[in-house]
């Protein structure tokens, strides 16, 4: 079996080598979801953007770059940026959670408006799905919306909505249909963050920043046009959202850029003058890591061959989002014991820190603990792929009478 690429893909692989080598070091640190991406991020977007090496496959009439999905042109982009440790460009919640759906599930209209603005960096978005009483049980979701004078006046509270503070839209999970039961009744909304009736309420997490937020909804009021779908079509379309919130959070691409960022700090630290790379227990750690983030790249290879081919990848997804955001809290737990001494004193001190790289590590570390809770834990994953992908019976659910046989 011949391995080697093609000369097409090997005349794009010099292309983007060329490019990293040219033009690396205008490459911000992160993908810099967890903030609004600064000049130099949305300077190094538009540079992406132009090149085809960010949305290429998106329509141009979108802003994107309009080519065909070609598996392993993105697998040769990827793989370029992130072994060069370079950014594959901004992932936040609108790139890579909302532009999917609109493009998959949104109209025509809505892709028009949102998905250039978004996938520029311009239009930050947060996701409205968790509330007090309903994050693992999203559809029980108690936020709701009437319609009067043709807008959706909307109340209730969500909860852990990650960049509300500084987000220009919401895409919104609600109870519009009463009657229609659980799954049935729901909607989903892009809302506007300036809404009159939005208040938002940032939560300190143990980073000592805030992250995510509180955020409460009264009588906000939205167009009728701003629902993605139609009424009752919440469920279906937050599903959709929820497909590719999981690769996000587990993307290996990612995972192979950290890697690469891991290995070059284990070759600058040293214990008592010998290189952390070499020394045997550091390294081991480092090579099963390596192991990992090699098949879920793999993993992540197939799943892409599969969107090519028009199939459904159904729970395989979700391992994705399993394994990746286990792998990433691993490799962010070897960096900071990588650091030694740099990595133990710990003042939060605002975002100008993290350009500090003991800091920006011990940051990404708490924070990846939240991430293999967020967007699912990881007990409702497995639930998933046993029930779902292994046929494993099915968990009672809540509903059940447990009590005396009559
Ligand atoms: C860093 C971070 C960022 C987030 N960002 C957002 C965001 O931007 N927008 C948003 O809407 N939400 C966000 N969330 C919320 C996240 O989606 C929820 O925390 C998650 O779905 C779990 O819901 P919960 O916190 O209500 O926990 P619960 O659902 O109350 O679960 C509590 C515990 O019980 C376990 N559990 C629950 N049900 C089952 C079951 N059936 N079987 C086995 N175990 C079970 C869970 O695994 C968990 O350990 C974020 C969370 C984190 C940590």
């Amino acid at each position: 079996m011949d391995l080697a690429y093609g000369p097409k893909y090997r005349a794009l692989q010099e292309e983007v080598r060329g490019f990293v080598r040219s033009h690396g070091h205008l490459s911000p640190r992160t993908g810099g979801g967890r903030k609004r991406p600064d000049k130099r991020a949305l300077a190094w977007q538009h540079l992406l953007l132009q090149h085809g090496y960010f949305a290429r496959n998106i329509p141009k009439e979108y802003g994107g770059f309009g080519l065909p999905l070609d598996v392993m042109e993105l697998a040769i982009i990827a793989d370029e940026f992130s072994s060069a440790g370079v950014s594959p460009g901004i992932m936040n919640q609108g790139i890579s959670m909302l532009v999917p759906t609109l493009l998959e599930v949104g109209s025509k209209e809505q892709c028009a408006k949102w998905v250039g603005p978004t996938i520029r960096g311009e239009v930050i978005w947060c996701q409205g799905y968790s509330e007090p009483g309903s994050g693992s049980d999203l559809a029980a979701a108690k936020t709701h919306a009437r319609v009067e004078d043709g807008h959706f006046i909307i109340n209730g509270q969500k909860i852990w909505t990650s960049s509300a503070h500084f987000a220009d839209m919401m895409f919104l999970l609600c109870r519009t249909e009463t009657e229609k039961g659980k799954h049935g009744g729901l909607s989903y909304l892009l809302v506007p963050m300036s809404a009159p009736g939005i208040d938002v309420r940032p939560l300190v997490t143990m980073t000592g920043r805030a992250e995510f937020n509180e955020t409460f909804l009264t009588d906000v009021r939205v167009p009728i046009d701003q629902i993605v779908m139609r009424r009752g079509d919440g469920w279906h379309v937050a599903n959709v959202t929820l497909k590719y919130e999981r690769l996000l959070l587990g993307d290996p691409n990612k995972l192979t850029y950290r890697l690469a960022r891991v290995i070059e700090l284990m070759k600058k630290t040293s214990l008592e003058g010998v290189p952390t790379i070499q020394i045997p227990e550091y390294r081991d750690r480092l090579l099963r890591i390596q192991g990992e983030v090699l098949a879920s790249k793999f993993h992540g290879l197939r799943l892409l061959s599969e969107q090519a081919k028009g199939e459904e990848s159904g729970v395989r997804r979700l391992i994705v989002k399993l394994n990746g955001t286990m792998i990433a809290y691993r490799l962010s737990s070897l960096a900071v014991d990588v650091l030694g001494a740099a990595g133990l004193p710990y003042e939060p001190k605002g975002e100008a820190l993290e350009d500090d790289e003991a800091t920006t590590w011990q940051i990404d570390n708490m924070y990846d603990i939240g991430l293999i809770i967020g967007g699912g834990s990881s007990n409702i994953q497995r639930n998933i792929i046993g029930e779902r992908g292994l046929g494993l019976p099915r968990e009672p659910t809540a509903d059940i009478k447990l009590g005396p046989k009559e």
